[in-house]
């Protein structure tokens, strides 16, 4: 989530984005734009993320999914997991066996 001085609206990373813009402080308040982020796609993706196959996943405690932004990038909605999630399989594989080296874990 950002919140944008030159517009000061909430929206994700850039304009293709503004669609998901959750209001604009020159119009409302903070306690007025809040709630809105409750009620969308992008607030629900970890339930859905939930119920996907991530919750079977080894490393789901620490992915979660992944990124949201990533998620949308695969599908075009914020239910999907991330694009990079055969790369963090590998990378959180490679981390664990290197922690166990050292004896971190
Ligand atoms: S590594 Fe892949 S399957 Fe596991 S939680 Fe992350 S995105 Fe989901």
């Amino acid at each position: 989530m950002t919140i944008r001085t030159k517009l000061a609206n909430f929206s994700l990373q850039n304009d293709y984005y503004a669609q998901y813009s959750y209001g604009n402080l020159h119009n409302e308040t903070l306690v007025e734009i809040l709630p809105r982020i409750k009620q969308s796609e992008i607030y629900k993706r970890a339930e859905y993320i939930s119920k996907s196959d991530c919750a079977q996943c080894k490393w789901y405690y620490v992915c979660h999914g992944g990124c949201l932004h990533d998620g949308f990038l695969r599908n075009g909605d914020f239910k999907s997991k991330t694009l990079l999630c055969h790369a963090y399989k590998q990378i959180f594989a490679h981390i664990e066996a290197k922690m166990q080296m050292t004896g971190m874990i």
